[in-house]
């Protein structure tokens, strides 16, 4: 199954994602989170793409697509993936189709989370991310177990550098400029579902999964929520 996870900076694209990835059993890949690895570890990559991600806007397509083309043709790749914050351009999503069609695969379904803007600002200025193992937080609607630290981990729990009150408001902009033609593009040739992103992180789950046709079932041995496709096939 080949998913796109698409929709604004701040609508749940990445949390949404992970919990699609460990039931489907199929990989995450998130541009956002290649760059601030790459950024962290401070690779050539990371030293050109950091500028760009500071200031709202999107990485140059000449660095973006390449990364994600050899990406999706790994192993791991074979029975499918979800993309999340790629494709962002036209440019993108063109040079996606073309490649897959070139190994005659498709995108499956595009999941566009929904969000107003007033809304995104205040859910992206209360966000707090794990700097280890990217789990994402909100200081009111999903707070850590403990103050400032990952649930998952304990590290500390960091603001994105691009989570400032005028840096949202240009990746806003950028988005409705720049991205918003790929959600027109994908509804004449994709099935696309349009999930309204719920304050609660299990609602826009539970709203997710149904527009897919999949239904959660419970909990696995790790403890971490576990769903299973109601036509058997995960
Ligand atoms: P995200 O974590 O998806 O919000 O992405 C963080 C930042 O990484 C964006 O604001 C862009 O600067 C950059 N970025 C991520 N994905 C892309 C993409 N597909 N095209 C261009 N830039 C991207």
């Amino acid at each position: 199954m080949i998913l796109i996870m698409f929709g604004a900076p701040g609508v749940g694209k990445g949390s949404q994602a992970k919990i699609l990835s460990e039931a489907l059993r199929i990989p995450h890949i998130s541009t956002g989170d290649i760059f601030r690895e790459n950024v962290a570890n401070r690779t050539e990559l990371g030293r050109l793409v950091k500028v760009h991600m500071d200031n709202g806007l999107l990485v140059p397509d000449e660095m973006t697509i390449g990364l994600i083309m050899d990406r999706i043709y790994n192993a791991d790749c074979k029975s499918g993936f979800i993309l999340d914050g790629f494709p962002r351009t036209l440019s993108q999503v063109e040079h996606l189709g073309r490649s897959l069609k070139a190994e005659k695969r498709s995108i499956d379904t595009v999941v566009n989370i929904t969000l107003d803007d007033a809304k995104i600002i205040g859910r992206l200025t209360g966000r707090r991310v794990c700097p280890s193992c990217n789990l994402v937080y909100h200081l009111a609607y999903n707070k850590p177990h403990n103050v400032g630290r990952c649930n998952k981990c304990s590290s500390n729990l960091v603001q994105r550098v691009d989570d400032t009150e005028s840096t949202i408001v240009r990746r806003l902009q950028v988005y409705h400029a720049q991205t918003k033609p790929v959600l027109s593009y994908c509804r004449d040739r994709y099935v696309v579902v349009d999930v309204v992103s719920e304050d609660d992180i299990d609602d826009t789950t539970r709203n997710i999964f149904r527009s897919l046709g999949l239904a959660a079932i419970g909990t696995s041995d790790e403890g971490s929520q576990y769903m299973r496709l109601s036509n058997g096939c995960a």
